[in-house]
Parts: C-alpha cells; structure tokens; sequence
C-alpha cells in the first residue's frame, strides 16, 4: 500500500530482514505502520548468501514463524533445496537450512508486505530523527519529508557509514551499489549512542555456465523435504543439487602471496569480522596447516545462471580473486560476475537497549537487525519482530514484552545482546541456550504461538489452524496416557522392562529409544488413529521429558555455582573439552569467579559447568558446600 500520509503510529526505516518483520508485526498488532526504505525494488533483498537457516539459526526461523512473521513462509516459497542438518542428532540440535532463489525470495518477501494491512511503503532515506519532549516524535527524510509516529524502528543493516573494501579501492556504500546511510549514523553520534566498527565480507560471485560442473561432486538436498513454516502445507518449487569444490595449496600460495593487499590484512578495516563466517584469507591465516577449505557452489536461482560459492569470502583485490579462483578445481574458466568485498560498517552498542529493544537513551526508539551488532538474516529477523510487537505496543501506550532466554532462541539473543554486548558479529548457535532440550525448534508453535495469540501479532488464520492442532496434540497425549501395560504382559509384544510389575501408559514407553510408535500400535491398535505428524511430535516429546528434569538440575546446579572462586592463578589452560576460541577468550580475562566467566561474550553453559567441576575438584569439594568468591570481578 502507497499513501501520502504522514501520520503513523509506527514507522520502521529500512526493508531488510529485520525492518520487514518489524513492520508486518507492527500492522498485525493493529498499528497504522510505514516501512520506509531507500528503494521499493530492494524490500526482501538476500546481501549475501541464498539461504536461509542452519544450526541455531533454523531455531529462529520457526520462533518467528510461530509469532506468525514472514520469514518461514517466504523461504518455503523461495526454496530450492532444503537440508535437514544434523538429521542423525536429537531434534534439539538439528537445524533446518534452504537455500532460496534470491528472485523468488524478493518477490515472495514484497508480496507478504503488500498483503499486510495497515502496512504502507515509503520510498525514502531517512536521515534526521525528530524528538519531541526527549521522547521520539517521528523522522525526516533527506529530502526533507517529514512523517510522525509514536515509535520509530530502525533496522539499516550494514548501511550506517558504509565503507566497502576491494583491495586498496575503498567505496561508500551500504551493500554494493548501494549508498551509504551517512547522515543517520551521524545523528546516532550526536546524540551520545556508543557505536562501533564491525565488518562482514561476501564472496565473488561466479558465472555458472563456465563452471565445470562434471568434474564436481554434488550435494543434493533431502529427499522428503521439510518446510520452515507450519502454515506451509507443501513445498512446490523444483529442487536443485550444489556443487562441492576445495582449495588447494596452490589458492592457498596465491592467497598468501598477496594477504598484504586484502583490506583486512593491510590495515585499511578496523572493526571485527564474524568468527563464524571467516573470509578466504582469515581461513588462511589462521588454520595454515590445513590442505584445502571446502567450497559449495550454490546456484542463486532456477532460472539464474548465477553461482555463489560458499567459503570463498575475501577483500582481496580483483585480479588476485581471478588468480585463486582460477586454480580451484572446476572453476579454471569460471567467470566472475562481480568481485568479493568486505564492508565496514557502524553498530550501535546493544548494551544502549532494553530487552524491549527500545533505547534507553530515546523512548519510543527501537533498534534491530544488524544495526545492534548481529550478522544473519535469522538474527534480523528475530529482533525485527520483537521490535515490531513492542513498538506497536509504545505507540498504544502498552507495557513492553520481554523473551525469556527460558522460553526461546529469541529470548537467548536479546538476553546475550543487551547484558553482554558484542565484540565481534554475534551469531545464534544451539549452545548459546542454557535450555535447549526444551528450546526444540519442533515445538517452537507450542512455545510462542499462545504469547503471539495473547499480543495480538498472530492472524486468524494461524490462530485456527492452531487451535486444531492443539486438540488434536492434546487427544494424542490423552490417548497414550490412558492405556498401560505390565512388564510381563509388555515381554509378549517385545518390549523389554524391568520387571519390576509398575504398569506403564504408552507415553512411558515411547521414551524409550529403542521402540516405535508401530510397537504400540501393535499392543493398542486404537492408537492407529493418530496422525504421522502427532505421532512423531509425542516421540518427540516423550523422549525429551526424561532429560527436562535433567535439564532443570543442571541449571539450579549452574545458579549455585555463580559465586564460586576461580582466583588469579585457575590453570584454564588445563581444561580439556573447552573450544578454542572459549579457552583463548578464559586465558585472556581470567574471570575470577564463575559468574564473572558467565559474563564472556560467547560463554556456553556446557562450558560454565566444566568451569564449575574444576574448581570444587581442586577445592575437594563435590557437592554445594563450596567457597564462595570475595569479590567479583
Ligand atoms: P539489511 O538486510 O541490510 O537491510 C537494511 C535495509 O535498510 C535495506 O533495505 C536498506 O535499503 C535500508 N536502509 C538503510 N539505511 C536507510 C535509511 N537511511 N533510510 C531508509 N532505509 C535505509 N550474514 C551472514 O549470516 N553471513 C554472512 O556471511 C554475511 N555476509 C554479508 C556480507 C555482506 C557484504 C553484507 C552486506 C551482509 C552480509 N551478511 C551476512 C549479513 C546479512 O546480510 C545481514 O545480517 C542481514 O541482511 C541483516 O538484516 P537487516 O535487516 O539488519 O539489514
């Protein structure tokens, strides 16, 4: 919807990942919003990578969904190859990943929008924010447009003081060809926000026509795909396969002959790069030793012959991206359709929010996306909802609504951004949730679908279609609770019990491992009735309630344990089973107590714990009766 209104209750600058679930959130919370950005053609646009989800990440996805966002639909409609990831671990760590037809995504994401009522788009850049009374009051354009709201959402991404590096070339942009948003990072210092430099990198995109694909292995996707969205009854675009390339000592020599010339070596970048999505030359730098680096050509579209490999991200200069890319195997011909760059980018220090993500410094200013110092669509999209649903709540003079790092993914990113900080580009990982045997992204709809209902950000469709599947999910339960059987009785149908002649009901015997749900079909054939998708949402849950109780041990265990003293000379350095990247963080600061460590940007709880053993083991102490720290650091 176009207007020329100016008059909101909401208005969210920038139409990316976060900016277009703030948005729709807002209009669905029954808020009279306007999505403003810098063009109309680039609401939806992927800056990086085709794909959408992974570990941690397809966590997300199904939150957002759950609180009825767009993204889980749009990617449905924009996949070309879904990937279950770690299918042969438990539900609770296994991620669901699609790689997505960019031009399908687009159109996908800008006709989510335009069916959203109470939704206008308007073409502009922001570049002033109004204030009225310390509390924001609306924004101005650059063109001098003024338009007034109750609450602003900013979500500008990469935008604010762009710098993109090729080489030595240095080039003011947002994303390539894209300008910069200069003005509104220059507001942001004026008005005393703490920001920093952080940089993110994409690889040189290839031309998939002069690609030897014969020589190649290939990746396909699962054969009985998965949909992200539980208002998605199929998936209906023909499905692709990647290929899978490698590096060679020869990239490798290339790579090291001119790291002096990449941006990020020769000095040129200041601010962090994503650890977890390192650039050709950090991966280099870093873990010389290894032989070759795996690279995944993934095709951009069904109908684009464009190609993005996945691996090689770099700032090099663009004949030295020719040079390695040429010397990997099937790409000696391959064209370069644009070249790989770094940017570099202001972020504004999360710490500045409220776990509303409202500023504290600016009432009625809500900041998401990458903006707070994030990297992924994912994590974007997951803070451009909650943004959304309190910013409408603002503007109607509501209470703010807080995730709980108990109750999801959600909860666990805002929590980590707003108390800790970043340091570098923050990504969702499964063990960054204390909770995550009950953070399950297959019961993602049971966790938030009820709070979405209750703040009104959920539509009357999914609220139906929810409602029928909680009675049918809870007739299932009903079901398997009403029938048991005795050991001896239960030997007859092959199942082994302790014989032990306690009567056990099915939803028992389903958390055990080894039997299927045909098994209780075969003792109770009434129970034939249930659907495939309740059947395997009880197993599911039947499995996981033995490790909730355990679950629920281990964080009391980890809250008693806080104060305990690690003092100035605890040998990190001696623990086994810490990462790297944990353990060099540990030598470095030295936290003193437990719960000083607990403070670290990227501290697992798995970590805390094994922190946790080795102090009472070096106290002799085995259970609470433990030292308690001094101070704290
Ligand atoms: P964006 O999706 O960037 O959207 C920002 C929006 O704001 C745009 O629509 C823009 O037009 C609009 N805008 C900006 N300024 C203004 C203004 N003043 N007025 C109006 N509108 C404005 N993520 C990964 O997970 N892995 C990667 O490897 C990775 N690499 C990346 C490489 C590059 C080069 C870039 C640019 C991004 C990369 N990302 C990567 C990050 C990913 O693209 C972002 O995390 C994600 O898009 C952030 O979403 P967002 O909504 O915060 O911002």
């Amino acid at each position: 919807m176009k207007t020329s209104d100016t008059n909101f209750d909401v208005i969210v600058i920038g139409a990316g990942h976060a900016g277009a679930e703030a948005a729709a959130c807002a209009a669905r919370c029954g808020a009279k919003t306007a999505l403003l950005t810098l063009n109309a053609e680039n609401v939806g646009v992927m800056s990086c990578n085709p794909a959408i989800g992974g570990l941690g990440k397809g966590h997300l996805v199904r939150e957002v969904d759950a609180l009825d966002g767009l993204m889980g639909r749009v990617a449905d409609a924009a996949g070309i190859q879904f990937r279950l990831l770690n299918r042969r671990k438990g539900p609770a760590v296994r991620g669901l990943r699609a790689q997505a037809d960019r031009k399908l995504y687009r159109a996908a994401m800008q006709a989510a929008i335009g069916a959203t009522s109470g939704l206008s788009l308007i073409v502009g850049e922001a570049a002033d924010l109004l204030i009225h009374g310390g509390q924001i009051g609306g924004i101005e354009t650059v063109d001098g447009r003024r338009f007034f709201a109750g609450a602003v959402v900013i979500t500008t991404g990469t935008f604010l003081r762009g710098i993109i590096h090729i080489g030595d070339k240095r080039i003011a942009a947002g994303r390539v060809g894209e300008k910069p948003a200069v003005k509104l990072g220059e507001r942001f210092e004026a008005l005393g926000f703490q920001l920093g430099r952080l940089k993110t990198g994409t690889p040189p995109r290839l031309d998939g026509r002069t690609i030897d694909w014969s020589i190649l292995e290939r990746q396909e996707g699962d054969s009985d795909p998965e949909p992200f969205s539980f208002m998605t009854e199929s998936l209906n675009n023909p499905q692709i396969a990647c290929g899978v390339t490698r590096t060679t000592p020869e990239v490798h020599r290339i790579i090291r002959d001119n790291i002096h010339r990449s941006a990020m070596y020769s000095g040129e970048i200041k601010g962090r790069g994503p650890r977890y999505c390192p650039s050709i030359e950090d991966k280099i730098v870093r873990f010389g030793e290894r032989d070759g680096h795996q690279i995944f050509l993934e095709p951009e579209g069904l109908d684009d012959p464009i190609v993005y490999p996945n691996g090689i991200s770099t700032s090099l200069p663009e004949e030295v991206q020719h040079a390695f890319v040429a010397a990997i195997p099937g790409l000696s011909r391959a064209k370069i359709t644009q070249p790989g760059y770094a940017i570099e980018y202001d972020f504004v220090d999360p710490r500045e929010l409220f776990p509303t993500l409202e500023c504290k410094r600016l009432p009625g200013l809500f900041l998401a996306g990458q903006i707070n110092g994030t990297t992924g669509y994912e994590e974007a999209a997951a803070q451009g909802i909650v943004a959304g649903l309190n910013a409408s709540r603002k503007s109607a003079g509501m209470e703010g609504v807080i995730f709980d790092r108990t109750q999801s993914y959600i909860g666990v990113l805002i929590d980590d951004l707003v108390t800790r900080g970043v340091s570098e580009p923050y990504r969702m990982f499964t063990s960054r949730a204390e909770f995550r045997l009950s953070l399950r992204s297959d019961n993602a709809d049971m966790r938030l679908t009820p709070f979405g209902i209750d703040y009104g950000c959920v539509g009357p469709e999914r609220k139906r279609k929810f409602a029928s599947w909680q009675q049918e999910l809870s007739a299932a339960q009903i079901a398997l609770r009403k029938v048991s059987i005795t050991p001896s009785a239960a030997t007859r149908f092959g199942i082994e019990l302790n014989q032990d002649g306690i009567r056990r009901c099915a939803f028992d015997l389903l958390s055990l491992p080894a039997l299927d749900f045909d098994t209780l079909i075969r003792v109770w054939p009434e129970l034939g009735s249930i659907s495939s998708r309740a059947r395997e949402a009880v197993t599911t849950e039947a499995r996981y309630a033995v490790y909730l109780d355990r679950q629920k041990e281990d964080q009391q265990r980890l809250e008693r344990d806080q104060e305990l003293v690690l003092g100035g000379t605890f040998a990190f350095e001696n623990i086994l089973g810490l990462s790297n990247e944990l353990m060099q963080k540990l030598v470095l600061i030295r936290p003193r107590s437990i719960a000083q460590a607990g403070r670290i940007e990227g501290m697992t709880p798995a970590a805390l714990s094994l922190l946790a053993a080795h102090a009472k083991r070096r106290d002799g102490v085995s259970g609470p009766g433990f030292k308690t720290a001094v101070s704290h650091g």
